[in-house]
Order: C-alpha cells, then sequence, then structure tokens
C-alpha cells in the first residue's frame, strides 16, 4: 500500500540529511476519510494518526483505541476555545496552539487535570491574513507567555503558503525553534514532506499520499 512507500521515501530523505532512520515521526493524517481506510492503516502497522476536527475525532477514535490501544493522536486542525477541554481528552498532542486565550485555557485544563498534550505553536510564516498561526514578529513574546503558564512546549508547526515554493518557510521555522530551544518542527504534508525532513522536520503530517484523495461531499 501507499503507506509502505511513503516509510520508503521517509528514510530516503533521512538518509540524504544524514539524519538517523526512525528521526522523523509518521503523522497519517485521518481527517474525512473513511473508517475502513483508516483500519487499513491501523492494520499496516501505522500508530500515530492526526485529526483536524474534534467533533470527528470524537466520534472515531474512542472506539479504535479499544482495539488499538497504542495509537497515538494528535490535533493539527484550529482549535476553539470552547472545544479544549475535549481536546485534551482526546489528543496527545495539539499543533494548533496560536493565540493567548487558547493557551490559558490549556492551562487551566492542565492545572486541573495535572496533565496535558504535548504543544506545539503554529505560525504563519506566510504572515497570510485568513491562516491561523501566530505572526513570526509575535512568536518569541507568546512562547514566553506560555512559558510563564507552564505549558509543555514540545515545538513549532506550519503551513506554508499554497503555490509557494515551502523550502524558505521550513527554514524559517527550524530557525525560530532553533532561537527558542524548542526541539519538534512539525512541517512537511503529502507534497512536500522531503524538503520538510531535508530542513529538519521532526514530525511530519501526510494525508492524501497515503489515504488518496479526501472526499468533502461525504464529511
Ligand atoms: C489536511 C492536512 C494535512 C494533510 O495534507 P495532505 O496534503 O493530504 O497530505 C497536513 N496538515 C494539516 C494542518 C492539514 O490540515
Amino acid at each position: 500500500m501507499a503507506l509502505e512507500q511513503i516509510r520508503q521515501q521517509i528514510a530516503a530523505a533521512e538518509a540524504a540529511a544524514g539524519r538517523a532512520a526512525g528521526s522523523v515521526h509518521l503523522i497519517a493524517v485521518s481527517k474525512v476519510q473513511p473508517l475502513e481506510r483508516v483500519v487499513a492503516v491501523l492494520e499496516a502497522g501505522q500508530r500515530l494518526f492526526g485529526e483536524n476536527y474534534v467533533q470527528e475525532a470524537a466520534g472515531k477514535w474512542p472506539d479504535l483505541r479499544v482495539q488499538f490501544p497504542d495509537v497515538a493522536v494528535h490535533m493539527i486542525g484550529p482549535l476553539q476555545t470552547n472545544k479544549a477541554r475535549q481536546a485534551v481528552e482526546l489528543f496527545e498532542a495539539i499543533h494548533t496552539l496560536d493565540r493567548p486565550s487558547l493557551a490559558s485555557k490549556l492551562a487551566n485544563l492542565a492545572q486541573a487535570r495535572g496533565q496535558s498534550p504535548d504543544l506545539f505553536v503554529q505560525v504563519n510564516t506566510g504572515a497570510e491574513p485568513q491562516k491561523a498561526g501566530v505572526l513570526p514578529d509575535a512568536l518569541d513574546g507568546f512562547i514566553a507567555e506560555c512559558r510563564a503558564l507552564d505549558l509543555p512546549l514540545v515545538g513549532l508547526m506550519c503551513i506554508p503558503p499554497e503555490g509557494e515554493d515551502s523550502r524558505p518557510h521550513f527554514a524559517m521555522l527550524a530557525g525560530m525553534a532553533a532561537r527558542n530551544g524548542l526541539k519538534g518542527l512539525s512541517m512537511g504534508m503529502s507534497g512536500d514532506f522531503a524538503a520538510a525532513i531535508a530542513a529538519g522536520a521532526t514530525h511530519i503530517r501526510v494525508g492524501t499520499a497515503i489515504f488518496g484523495a479526501r472526499d468533502y461531499t461525504k464529511a
């Protein structure tokens, strides 16, 4: 299946970049995919998945975790503050921390629960008005705020602008993470994950290249 080819491409990209085998985590983005495709990928051994919608994840993963207890699911879509409580119960990591109101909500939940998912700060590297993410200029201040709240920041995430060369955005994100002492780099999708690995990605988010096209009319 496509998953095996992606694994080989990841291994080749790791080797080409002089990186250790297995240093890149493949997040299989299962949003809007039919359940049978998700189960097929689980049966092929994949255990790390990404979802964009709290509601969809809530309808799918609690059941799948019964059968596949060692699975991890990461939230990679925009997170509304009023869904944060549900999100911290569903996900091992959230890649889309992008504003102070969400940071303080997650901090309150972490205090109350005594645990928190790992958190990536989403950066709007292209400063696109319609896109979520902290603007590059505001990032260091926002990270300081999150650290003051004791949030478990593990890295940065970006979605480069459509139709642009991703590489300068990946390089920018890597520089911002290094400057802030963050090891995690969530970057690279179906079309550009090899370039992301070359730029230091630790988590690549691959959907269509594994599962095939998404059919939003059935979502
Ligand atoms: C849907 C999505 C992906 C996967 O995109 P593909 O092009 O299908 O690989 C990755 N990251 C985010 C944030 C997404 O929303």
